[in-house]
């Protein structure tokens, strides 16, 4: 009585997915994108699809992307790169951080453009350029006050330059770039900083060329006119996905940015996998550490610390059938549980919408008003910013409402 055969096999990835989901809308982002482009008033846009797009998927987010026409795209490191060029990515990559020297010959490989900051990186990317017989593209990164990358002296700048000037048969230099500090919360240090690249920009088409182009503004960076003056490209991570940071709505360029109609692209919801009565005053889990009174009704739910739910979250809620339901002690590796003594008709195989808008059982989007967990709310009571919020959820990715070459279908995000 072994039984193969009868009922079909699925793939590893649905039995996964059939518990907890992560959903991207393809349609939102495409909206986003479009948002995007009309506040960048012609400007490029160079999409960045860091940290596997922010935890939702870059190749397939990078074949949305390249479909809607996006000219070049960013990544964080050498091995994100690659991992597009394998999946067929064709247009120019740019690795926006300074990766360790040992990926210098696979990013010429790869065909990516390093950023470069300091002499020493000019010197390893031209290295590769002569070793291989064919220039390296690069960008230059400057410093103009977030501290991570480069020199932030003018002084220590004109030593790259020169390192640069120097190297310019094996190392062309295809534009600047600079990431801004504050350009969600202050209007005054990112107008100063704006003003170091602009001189910053010069200097480096007065030693390498007037073709240098430049880029400044990420998602944010559209809220300040003083961020976008002067420059070609702008390089948006978090407004793809239809988010943006608390006070945004306060800065200079808000009213004519249009920013007002991005739309939350993300959602994450995870199944109910038992209920259970409580009818002991012992408390639950290890060292029966939570404390649960008697006549409370729990639900324990498909997603864990192993999907980045991680700690005691006190305020953290889910929502089921409608009703906002309280998580209860800290998650275990795979399930979480919640208080759903207010949703009498809870069922073993509902789905807990976690983030996003919560749907009907027929898998359609409750109509405009329903219930939603805003990504705003999920974060402040995970203690996490909307970064670390979209990354830290480890699940499969679907990418709803994109053609079926675009659709992921491996559990690549998840941790092995
Ligand atoms: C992450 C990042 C971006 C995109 O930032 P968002 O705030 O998500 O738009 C742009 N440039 C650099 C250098 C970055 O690290």
């Amino acid at each position: 009585m072994t039984g193969t055969g009868v009922v079909p096999r699925r793939s590893l990835a649905s039995l996964a997915a059939a518990r907890l989901e992560k959903t991207v809308s393809a349609d939102a982002v495409r909206h986003n994108l479009a948002v995007l482009r009309a506040a960048a008033g012609g400007r490029r846009i160079m999409p960045v699809l860091k940290g596997d797009a922010y935890g939702l998927g870059a190749p397939a987010l990078a074949d949305l992307l390249v479909a809607a026409g996006v000219p070049a795209l960013a990544v964080d490191t050498v091995a994100e790169g690659a991992v597009l060029r394998e999946h067929g990515i064709g247009v120019p990559i740019l690795v926006m951080d300074v990766d360790v020297a040992d990926n210098a010959e696979d990013c010429a490989r790869y065909r990516l453009m390093p950023a470069v900051a300091g002499p020493e990186q000019v010197g390893r990317h031209s290295a590769v350029a002569r070793r291989r017989g064919e220039p390296v593209t690069a960008w230059l990164r400057t410093n103009v006050g977030f501290n991570r990358f480069g020199p932030r002296e003018e002084r220590d700048v004109d030593a790259v330059l020169d390192g640069l000037h120097r190297a310019r048969a094996a190392v062309r230099v295809a534009g600047v770039f600079a990431h801004l500090s504050s350009s969600a919360t202050d209007p005054g240090e990112t107008a100063e900083q704006a003003e170091v690249f602009r001189a910053r920009v010069g200097r480096a088409r007065a030693v390498l060329g007037g073709h240098l182009t430049a880029s400044l503004a990420a998602t944010h960076g559209l809220l300040h006119p003083a961020a976008l003056r002067g420059t070609d490209w702008v390089r948006p991570g978090l407004g793809l996905h239809g988010l943006l940071l608390p006070g945004s709505r306060d800065l200079p360029g808000w009213a004519g940015s249009g920013l007002g109609r991005l739309r939350p692209a993300v959602a994450v919801r995870a199944r109910v996998l038992d209920l259970l009565t409580v009818t002991r005053a012992e408390g639950l889990g290890y060292d029966r550490s939570a404390a649960v009174a008697p006549g409370r009704r729990l639900a324990t739910v498909a997603i864990g610390f192993s999907r980045g739910l991680t700690g005691p979250a006190p305020a953290f809620t889910g929502l089921l059938r409608g009703r906002s339901c309280p998580m209860v002690g800290r998650p275990g590796m795979d399930c979480a549980q919640f208080d759903v003594t207010a949703v009498p008709d809870a069922r073993p195989g509902d789905w807990m919408t976690l983030l996003g808008p919560e749907r009907t059982g027929d898998g359609a989007a409750r109509g405009g008003g329903g219930p939603v967990r805003t990504a705003a709310d999920v974060g402040a009571e995970l203690g996490l910013t909307l970064y670390e919020l979209l990354a830290a959820l480890r699940m499969p990715v679907r990418l709803e409402g994109a053609t079926p070459a675009a659709q992921g279908d491996d559990e690549s995000a998840a941790p092995p």
